[in-house]
């Protein structure tokens, strides 16, 4: 099996898009968008894929698949063109999204991360910085990382503790932030900050400011169950000295601006969900079709056929739901409970649906020299990126009941 599960592993992402859905993602995709998202469906299938499992094998943020993203032109797909920026709609970096997290999601995850911060820097940052710090950003000199979370406060972000407190013309920052993607390598941090406790969210400010700034300290990166990749880490910040020109969002919308991509977010989740799971069931009906049991192809029992039609069920519903909310985003429509439904449906299905892949495989499903194991391992994550499950519940349930 060793030779051809290996050819599994370096297998091209799977063309089950054209096959699947082809109308929900692809019609409302512009032919601007359209070169972006071949070129990033390719990059994927030949650099990403066949290199994604010794990245994992290794625990490191994969410095030089950022490195290749950037010639790839894939690092500025929402800023725009004027900006040397690729411009992309919503629906197109879903698109992009999708294909890549075919691959792996690790590096599709990172580069979200770091595309959502060179958006919100073209969109918010004031002229100087902006002039400052977009050109590396889009170029992929600098990477990009998002400071949120913190050890204490995940879900209820509006109560993040890092402070930051005036001293002459400077601020100091002080705190800890925890589950930071592109952590332990990014050279631009965004990081939100309380200037007074006791205004709530309207004291959050947002920073943007050099990773090699004094007094800012890393972790390692986490141990996880799976894509380390990311390179996710924590970041401490003690008696750290930034000045007024490295404000991004001034006080008081700070949080509003964390807030302000939450819904393309989650739509984005469940658009690289639909990615990993393209890949497993293209690499169990590879498999199933040239396994032979009890005299005749696994392909041909109806127990492995019914299995495989309902992932393909869960990705066909998972990619309407992510579109159409996609699209709603796209056209400025309230996106935020389709972005719920996508997120949670997308989620759910990619780690059962991967469960199931790997099964009709046998315990070959469970070897790592095919890309299965990885993407299982990411899927479990992508219920806590960008909201929990059950903070989609909260959105969902609120427009039911209240
Ligand atoms: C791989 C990975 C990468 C990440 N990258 C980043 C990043 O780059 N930047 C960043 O800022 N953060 C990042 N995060 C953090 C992520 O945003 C948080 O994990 C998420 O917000 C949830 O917070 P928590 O994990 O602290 O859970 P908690 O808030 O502690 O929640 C614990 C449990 O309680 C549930 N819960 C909480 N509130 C409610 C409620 N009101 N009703 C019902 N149930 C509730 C949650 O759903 C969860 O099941 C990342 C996380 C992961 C796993």
């Amino acid at each position: 099996m060793s030779s051809q599960a290996t050819d599994l592993n370096a297998m091209p992402a799977p063309d089950l898009v054209s096959e699947l859905t082809p109308d929900v993602a692809d019609a409302a995709v512009g032919s601007g968008d359209q070169a972006v998202i071949e070129r990033a469906a390719s990059w994927a299938r030949d650099y990403v894929a066949p290199r994604a499992e010794s990245w994992e094998r290794d625990r490191r943020f994969a410095t030089e698949a950022f490195a290749s993203a950037a010639g790839e032109d894939l690092c500025g797909l929402l800023v725009p063109v004027a900006d040397s920026g690729s411009g992309m709609s919503q629906i197109g970096l879903a698109r992009v999204l999708e294909e890549i997290a075919a691959a792996d999601f690790a590096i599709a995850f990172s580069l979200v991360c770091h595309n959502n911060l060179a958006g919100a820097v073209s969109r918010r940052a004031p002229a100087e910085l902006r002039a400052r710090a977009l050109p590396p950003l889009v170029s992929g000199e600098r990477l990009g990382a998002f400071l949120l979370t913190e050890p204490g406060v995940g879900s209820d972000a509006a109560k993040i503790t890092t402070s930051a407190r005036r001293d002459g013309d400077e601020w100091v920052l002080d705190g800890e932030k925890a589950w930071v993607s592109n952590g332990t390598s990014a050279e631009l941090l965004s990081v939100y900050a309380q200037t007074d406790p006791a205004a709530g969210h309207r004291g959050i400010v947002t920073f943007l400011i050099d990773g090699s700034t004094d007094g800012v300290e890393r972790s390692e990166g986490y141990e996880l169950s799976g894509a380390h990749g990311l390179g996710t880490n924590g970041i401490s910040f003690e008696n750290c000295r930034v000045s007024d020109g490295d404000v991004m969002v001034p006080v008081g919308e700070g949080f509003v601006a964390a807030m302000e991509g939450i819904d393309i977010a989650r739509v984005l989740v469940a658009a690289m969900c639909c990615g990993m799971m393209r890949t497993g069931l293209a690499t169990a009906i590879e498999y199933v079709r040239q396994r032979q049991a009890f005299g005749g192809r696994i392909a041909d029992l109806q127990g492995v056929r019914f299995r495989l039609a309902d992932v393909a069920t869960d990705l066909e519903a998972s990619r309407l739901l992510a579109y159409r909310a996609a699209l709603a985003v796209a056209e400025g429509r309230p996106a935020a409970v389709m972005a719920a439904h996508a997120k949670k449906f997308a989620t759910r299905a990619a780690e059962r649906r991967l469960a199931d892949c790997m099964q009709v495989m046998g315990a070959v499903g469970a070897r790592r020299d095919h890309p299965l194991p990885r993407h299982l391992a990411a899927s479990r994550l992508t219920h806590y990126v960008d909201g929990a499950t059950e903070i989609q519940d909260v959105v969902i349930s609120r427009t039911l009941l209240d």
